[in-house]
């Protein structure tokens, strides 16, 4: 029998609500009520529910300064504050942003150990804005970047690779591992919004040079594009590093319904990304976990997420498509000098 699918989940998500501060802010519990809605209705697609635990400080320190760490935590008992303009906690938010982490912590020994063939961590606060030393984009602590770290501190794993396909740059996890070789990050994102950064250009930095795959896309792209970067320069490139952990920032803001970005996708697009990854990662035998990140649309975002976990459970195929031609070819161009493509 093969082993479990596992999705963390924890109450605490729900707790979070950044509206006490900022009024209107997108990121609310709704969304983990209509993910959970969704897979409710589907038998949760099969897969196992765990109740995430809280990230010992320890843990999110694999990534963040103490002091960043701290400042979150006296803020929260204190009771809340914006930290900028798009980033607030209440009183509840460092329980959630600790188990937020500790989901992503547990999911990925699960993994590493084999004693899931698969993982989600449906839980907020999300992590890939949140830099070391500093909470931003409605981000407290990385989620991922910790689960990534964690892989490399506690298994020894040699190599691990990140795909963020949130409509975002996921600048938080760049510059985590900006000058590291043993995490592969690469990123698809629409360029000219939040946070700014993610330049074709910006490869890493010393040791790290390569390491980062950044692949901004214009404003109106489709799934054309996506999958065509995704298939074309993405996974090439992380099938010659051979991963031995597949880490996925999934946010599901690049769809079509999303309020906060202008890409085009359908919920079968993320599928579609889906069934890639899960291709790659069998063919190096390689363990898949994916973590909530953005997805402002509720219903959009529950629809793509349940389609894109029975993908990667293995439903549907992956298919091939010729490579979209001018922004694929730049992309492939530029990171064909670090990688096989
Ligand atoms: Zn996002």
């Amino acid at each position: 029998m093969s082993p479990p699918a596992l999705y963390f989940h924890h109450p605490s998500s729900l707790e979070h609500d950044p509206r006490a501060h900022i009024p209107g802010h997108p990121d609310t519990p709704e969304r983990i009520y209509a993910i959970e809605g969704a897979l409710q209705e589907r038998d949760w697609l099969g897969f196992e529910r765990r109740l995430a635990p809280a990230a010992h400080e320890s843990e999110l320190e694999l990534i963040h300064t103490p002091a960043l760490v701290a400042s979150i935590r006296d803020l929260c008992l204190a009771g809340g504050g914006a930290i900028d303009g798009d980033t607030a906690v209440g009183e509840s938010s460092y329980r959630a942003a600790r188990h937020a982490a500790g989901a992503a912590c547990e999911m990925t020994r699960a993994l590493v150990a084999g004693q899931a063939r698969l993982g989600f961590c449906g839980v907020r606060p999300s992590g890939h804005h949140a830099e070391p030393d500093r909470a931003m984009g409605f981000c407290l602590f990385n989620n991922v970047a910790i689960a990534a770290q964690l892989a490399i501190s506690e298994f020894g794993l040699a190599r691990v690779f990140v795909l963020d396909w949130d409509v975002h740059h996921g600048n938080g996890t760049a510059e985590a591992f900006r000058s590291r070789a043993d995490v592969l990050f690469a990123s698809i994102h629409q360029s000219g919004i939040y946070p700014g950064t993610g330049f074709l250009g910006d490869a890493g930095t010393g040791e790290g040079e390569g390491y980062t795959i950044n692949l901004p896309v214009p404003d109106g792209s489709d799934e054309q594009l996506w999958l065509s970067l995704l298939e074309h320069v993405v996974l090439p490139a992380a099938a010659a590093f051979q991963p031995e952990l597949v880490l996925i920032s999934a946010g599901f803001d690049a769809h079509r319904s999303d309020p906060l970005a202008g890409c085009r996708l359908e919920s079968s697009s993320f599928a579609q990304m889906a069934c890639h990854v899960r291709d790659l990662a069998a063919e190096l035998h390689a363990p898949v976990g994916a973590v909530l990140e953005g997805g402002y649309e509720p219903q959009a975002t529950a629809e793509s997420l349940c389609m894109t976990l029975a993908a990667l459970d293995g439903e549907g195929e992956a298919l091939s498509s010729a490579p979209e031609p001018i922004l694929t070819s730049r992309a492939a161009s530029y990171v064909g000098h670090y990688w096989p493509l």
